[in-house]
């Protein structure tokens, strides 16, 4: 699945999303995490069809080749294409449990704050919990307190994930990061490319591919 070694006592980071387009907010996230928390790696899972909101912009198969310019053969991260190869919605409570069977090492789900108080929407959301921890990352906008359901799950640290296999919950609150896709997306389509919040290769592959362009996505309206 990946080639990230699983460490001793570390915990593998789950990057789910649409990715319409990854831009630098996710990679600096992940770079972050990795430099804060016991993680031997993060693997990215681009949601072929996600069921929890309309349908992407750009096609499974272009999100998933900026993903792969985004993250550039960086050793820390992979991607997980679990979700292009089944059939029919992309819940993340069958990838968890398709990761889980294939190693022993715990899973850290990571979620933004806006994505955590969406959870009890999605597909058999209580059993992410009983396959993964979930580690909360601050946007702007999205307030500080964390949904009433997650507070019996938080713990203080990183090194308390370590002590259960999942079903934890942890607060990072590092540098927020104010790139959206969804921003990206309207701005694209005006011709007001926000340099910054992309990585030069996923610009340049927009350009080439003509990706967002007023008339081919539902939320440029
Ligand atoms: P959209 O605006 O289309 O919802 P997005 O920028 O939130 O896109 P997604 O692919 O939906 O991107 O995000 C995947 C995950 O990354 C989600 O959990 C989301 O909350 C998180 N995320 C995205 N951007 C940031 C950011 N700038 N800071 C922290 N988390 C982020």
């Amino acid at each position: 699945m990946t080639g990230i070694s699983a460490g001793k006592r570390s915990l593998l980071g789950v990057f789910g999303g649409t990715f319409d387009p990854v831009h630098r907010g996710h990679v600096a996230v992940a770079d972050a995490l990795m430099g804060a928390l016991p993680l031997s790696g993060i693997v990215f899972v681009p949601a072929a069809r996600p069921p929890h909101r309309p349908a992407p912009c750009a096609d499974a198969g272009h999100r998933l080749a900026m993903l792969r310019l985004a993250l550039s053969n960086d050793p820390r991260f992979a991607i997980d294409e679990t979700e292009y190869q089944r059939e029919g919605p992309s819940y993340m409570a069958d990838t968890l449990a398709i990761l889980r069977s294939r190693r022993a090492q715990p899973l850290a789900l990571i979620l933004g704050a806006d994505a955590v108080v969406g959870l009890p929407t999605w597909h058999r959301w209580r059993r992410i919990l009983g396959l993964a921890h979930i580690i909360i990352v601050s946007r702007p906008g999205c307030g500080d307190r964390p949904p009433e359901w997650v507070r019996p799950h938080l713990v203080d640290s990183g090194g308390e994930l370590l002590g259960a296999d999942c079903g934890r919950a942890l607060l990072f609150t590092a540098s927020t990061r104010p790139e959206s896709a969804t921003a990206l997306r309207q701005a694209l389509a005006t011709g007001a490319a926000p340099e910054a919040w992309l990585p030069p290769e996923v610009s340049a592959y927009i350009e080439t591919h003509g990706l967002y362009r007023r008339s081919s996505c539902h939320d440029q309206g």
